[in-house]
């Protein structure tokens, strides 16, 4: 049995929704990975009389497409969706029996107008947290448009294919047989991969936003809510709506809510967002920020949207260390993510670069997957707290090297060694190994800021006073990108709902 009695009680709640007859269209043999998928699909059949189980022949085996009575379908699975994917089956089951996904009209426009054929396929694992986003994109695309299909690639039934393709991060997907993306990607940026980005027509009316908050994390969607019930002009210009919470599995923090998995709590937060009329426009990214007359705030692809006051909510990415190699082995080995590629590394030698929180809690992690997990910290000491110390040291496949400095990660066409320096000796030394995750901290993402007049600190830290009002009138600031003593998604929210009300209150002062 692949379900628990949980897992199959909240199932048959969903499957009551099923709009239609829908057949699983199974190509399996008598291999132990086939009975497994075999296992499953007859027990989703068992669950409804609306599904039934028919023997297809796929490219794949085992795998299997999930189609509408009759109708031809370009929604496959290679291997089990459990696991992150699970819900994406179960998406997959309503929106193929005809339940309309949850996207805007516009994107099913510019769905809809996809006119050559595209087969996507998306190699995933089951504990990445990123890949679901980027599977239920492309179903929703093969739903909506004949043109598309798509197949989801389970890694873990699929090793050779993985390892003859040299996929070492998940998701990586492939378009018509080559490489197209990988890593984390909304139905926005894909989209706007697949057919161009939006032209600056497209931005050409938006007039002046009371308010324009830009950056879709917890900070600036608070601040959206805020200002929106204000009853003035508000816009969220966001390149990835839901910021780094999407990367965070578990949230224990919330007050509130003793439990919440990243993704969904900024679904959530959208929902809410969506209740007000703010102007949400995902996938553009800002690259200059003015103040004239009104504040404007120019757009990658050019367009110029203008405002009375602006909310800068940028939050913080990873900070990369800089060592050759880092760059061209991305994706072949360097990883940021240890939850969403810690399985591709299984019975292999990694390095995990920072001991902070982070650091330490990756190699535990990773400790049960790879064969040896080193640590590099290149302070003398370790940063993190002394439980998770104390667990890592335990550990006996992990060693924790300190006062190191990583030098080079080295390889051919992926990561086969890193190459670093005892500080204390001076000696250099290398580490035969297959994967390097990196994770030492997060830069504001205020780069694109340094040449304009906004005060920043010396860390890139924009500079707010108690208002969230930085050194330029009309110019509030909030969450990680800003001084704040702390980074945590409730701070960030509560000075979001500050600058909003902070720029509120400027605006009833403008004559
Ligand atoms: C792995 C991990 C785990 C964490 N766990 C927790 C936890 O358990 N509890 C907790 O409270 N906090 C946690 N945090 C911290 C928390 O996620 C952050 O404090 C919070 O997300 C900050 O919110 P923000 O809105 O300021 O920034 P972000 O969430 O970073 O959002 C920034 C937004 O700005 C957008 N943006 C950036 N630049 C531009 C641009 N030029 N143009 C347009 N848009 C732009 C981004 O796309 C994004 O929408 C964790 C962080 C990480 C990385």
């Amino acid at each position: 049995m692949a379900l628990d009695a949980d897992t199959k009680q909240q199932l048959s709640q969903y499957l009551e929704l099923l709009e239609s007859d829908i057949v699983l269209e199974a190509n399996l043999a008598e291999d132990d990975n086939s009975s497994k998928v075999r296992d499953f699909l007859e027990e989703i059949a068992a669950m409804s009389e609306r599904i039934s189980l028919e023997a297809k022949a796929l490219s794949r085996v085992p795998s299997f497409r999930i189609a509408q009575k009759g109708r031809q379908s370009g929604v496959e699975f290679a291997g089990l969706p459990l696991g992150h994917e699970f819900t994406s089956f179960i998406l997959a089951l309503l929106q193929v029996s005809g339940r309309p996904p949850k996207v805007e009209a516009d994107i099913i426009e510019r769905i809809k107008a996809i006119d050559s054929p595209l087969h996507f396929e998306t190699y995933v694992s089951l504990t990445c947290h990123n890949c679901p986003d980027v599977v239920q994109a492309f179903n929703i695309m093969a739903i909506l448009n004949p043109n598309v299909s798509h197949t989801m690639v389970e890694g873990g039934m699929f090793e050779a294919e993985v390892k003859e393709k040299g996929i070492m991060s998940v998701p990586t997907v492939y378009l018509n047989g080559q490489e197209f993306t990988s890593g984390r990607a909304t139905i926005e940026q894909l989209l706007e991969k697949i057919s161009g980005p939006l032209s600056q027509e497209d931005f050409a009316d938006k007039g002046v936003y009371d308010v324009l908050v830009v950056g879709g994390g917890p900070a600036g969607s608070s601040a959206a809510v805020y200002a929106a019930r204000k009853g003035i002009k508000t816009g969220l210009l966001a390149e990835t709506f839901g910021g780094q919470v999407l990367e965070t599995v578990g949230i224990e923090n919330m007050i509130g809510t003793p439990y919440i998995e990243g993704p969904q709590l900024m679904a959530q937060v959208e929902e809410h967002v969506k209740k007000y009329p703010v102007d949400i426009m995902k996938a553009q990214k800002a690259k200059a920020l003015r103040k004239n007359d009104l504040i404007e705030v120019e757009l990658e692809n050019g367009a110029l949207l203008k405002a009375k006051t602006a909310i800068l909510s940028l939050g913080a990415k990873w900070r990369n260390i800089n060592v050759p190699g880092e760059e061209e082995f991305r994706n072949k080995g360097v990883t940021y993510c240890p939850h969403c590629d810690g399985p591709l590394f299984e019975g292999q030698k990694v390095a995990v670069i920072g001991g902070g929180n982070s650091g330490l809690e990756a190699a535990i992690d990773l400790a049960g997957l790879a064969s040896h997990v080193y640590v590099l910290e290149f302070l003398p000491d370790l940063k993190a707290d002394q439980i998770l110390q104390e667990r890592a040291q335990a550990l006996s496949n992990i060693s924790i090297l300190t006062n190191v400095a990583t030098k080079a990660i080295v390889g051919s066409d992926h990561v086969e060694g890193l190459d670093y320096v005892d500080r204390a000796s001076n000696q250099e030394h290398h580490l035969d190994l297959s994967g390097v995750f990196i994770q030492i901290g997060l830069v504001p993402n205020t780069k694109w800021l340094t040449d304009s007049d906004l005060a920043l600190n010396s860390k890139g830290e924009i500079i707010t006073d108690k208002q969230g009002a930085t050194n330029i009138s009309g110019v509030f600031a909030a969450g990680d990108c800003t001084d704040s003593a702390y980074k945590q998604i409730i701070i960030a929210m509560g000075s979001g709902a500050t600058a909003a009300l902070g720029a509120f209150d400027y605006l009833i002062r403008q004559s």
